[in-house]
């Protein structure tokens, strides 16, 4: 096969302290990374800075575009300073979590970075500790503080999360600091803006008008991780309707929403993406045994693979490239179970057909791709100037790749994630998309199929340079 080099579920790798170095972000780049999360819940701008120079100039070096994603905290709530760092917790106990407190003097009064009181109400549960100490609101004691029962024994430490799995923030869910990470971002050229702990499609909604009044270009990742977005299929749909990707954020969704609820979620959200032509990012612990050890374990294995047979575009790498002592080694395992489960079984088929209004560039697209598995084509190339022909391609899951050629280089950083795509930069031409492949070929970076000097390729083009110019589906030998 001649497209045996290109993996077509592609890999989000999160930078931390573990490869914040110059010389293991171009490593990450080099063994397969498709684009970087930058976490704003640590870290400096500076640091940001550097680490966007790094990712840019090693992309280029490597003659391939990689994706930078800003993934905002949201309305990430967490305890303040804990006298000693740690306090032991007995079911029954009742405690008293304070906005207002300044310094923990060792009382079961607790400072709270995070005014709850405005938010909660009477018998909603609240977690602690990513949800290894359960309590429920008793009652509000005053403007800044709510008193809870403790469900089970157990302890906290300074600064652990808390989950509010039934409480309404009332579309309130972007911080200050928020929108502090969101000025320093519209002045950088992140591709992705990831929002955390979204409950609804209006918290999206108001996430766009923030970027655009900021000159944003970048594209919204909704995180799906509370127990309400996950509430019912309705909502979910509504949420994937209104973004421009999602990331299944099944850390904090196991705490909220229970962890037995996740696969299930996974895979309609997975298929609720694919139908509306969205990008799909499977999240959180795919190889997190990698933190510490050299090797996967077989469920591991086994999760990555089954993400790529839903037909995820992205998988993630979390605390195993950011704190983790193998993050070179982690993409490369990833890479392999990739591969070898791409090149060995298809990608399963959606119960209902893309639904919504079908636009000139998906009908040409769903052509384009059903004559490129017909013929058996190497692969699909397509010029693309906003990216949507693109990924109304990869929407289709084509066993094949998508060499895409585009003038605007935001929109091949945006496609560097999604399935199949490899971009390419050209000044636009009426020809640009077949003469990429022609080099590529040059190149020895297309490898021909055995036996033949020709590449099949099924090339989906427009004659104009304008948004919805696409208009044609060649069969061409290159
Ligand atoms: P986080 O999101 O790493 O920002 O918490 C992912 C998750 O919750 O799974
Ligand atoms: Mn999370």
């Amino acid at each position: 096969m001649s497209n045996k080099l290109f993996k077509r579920t592609k890999i989000l790798a999160t930078v931390g302290p573990a490869v914040f170095a110059e010389g293991k972000i171009r490593e990450l780049v080099y063994a397969g990374v498709n684009g970087f999360r930058l976490n704003f819940s640590h870290g400096s701008y500076e640091e940001r800075d550097e680490q966007i120079r790094l990712i840019r100039k090693y992309a280029q070096e490597r003659g391939k575009s990689v994706a930078i994603l800003q993934d905002l905290q949201g309305p990430k709530i967490r305890l303040g300073e804990i006298q000693n760092n740690h306090m032991d917790l007995k079911a029954g106990d009742l405690i008293v979590l304070d906005y207002a407190m300044k310094e923990h003097d060792g009382s079961k009064t607790l400072p709270v970075q995070y005014n709850l009181a405005e938010k909660v109400k009477e018998g909603e549960p609240i977690f602690l500790f990513d949800g290894k100490i359960r309590t429920i609101v008793k009652r509000i004691v005053s403007a800044t503080a709510i008193e809870v029962e403790v469900q089970n024994d157990g302890y906290i430490m300074s600064r652990k999360g808390i989950n509010l799995p039934d409480t309404d923030l009332g579309g309130d869910i972007i911080t200050p600091k928020d929108l502090a990470d969101i000025e320093y971002g519209a002045g950088r050229d992140f591709d992705y803006v990831a929002m955390s702990f979204i409950q609804s499609a209006e918290d999206i909604n108001k996430l766009r008008q923030i970027l655009v009044s900021h000159g944003s270009t970048a594209k919204i990742i909704a995180k799906i991780e509370t127990k309400k977005a996950v509430e019912s299929d309705e909502v979910m749909e509504e949420i994937v309707k209104a973004t421009d990707g999602i990331m299944i954020a099944r850390g904090d969704m196991a705490i909220e929403a229970g962890a037995e609820v996740v696969p299930i979620v996974q895979r309609k959200l997975i298929a609720l993406c694919r139908q509306h032509s969205k990008l799909c990012i499977v999240a959180t612990q795919m190889m997190a045994s990698m933190v510490e050890n050299p090797e996967p374990t077989r469920a591991e294995v086994s999760d990555v693979a089954t993400a790529v047979i839903l037909g995820a575009d992205v998988v993630m790498l979390s605390d195993e490239t950011a704190n983790g002592k193998y993050p070179v080694e982690t993409v490369r395992e990833m890479k392999k179970v990739i591969l070898y489960t791409q090149d060995h079984t298809r990608i399963v088929a959606l119960d209902s057909l893309p639904t919504g209004s079908f636009k000139n560039y998906d009908a040409i697209a769903y052509s384009a791709v059903k004559i490129a598995e017909e013929i058996k084509a190497d692969l699909i190339a397509v010029a693309t100037k906003t990216g949507a022909t693109a990924q109304a391609i990869a929407a289709q899951r084509p066993n094949m790749p998508i060499v895409s050629v585009t003038s605007n280089p935001r929109v091949a950083g945006q496609l560097a994630l999604i399935y199949a795509n490899t971009a390419y930069v050209r000044e636009y031409d009426d020809n640009y998309a077949f003469e990429v492949v022609q080099d590529l070929k040059a190149d020895g970076y297309l490898k021909l199929p055995e036996g033949k000097e020709n590449l099949k390729v099924v090339l989906v083009s427009g004659l104009r340079d304008v948004e919805g110019g696409t208009d044609s589906i060649q069969i061409r030998s290159i």
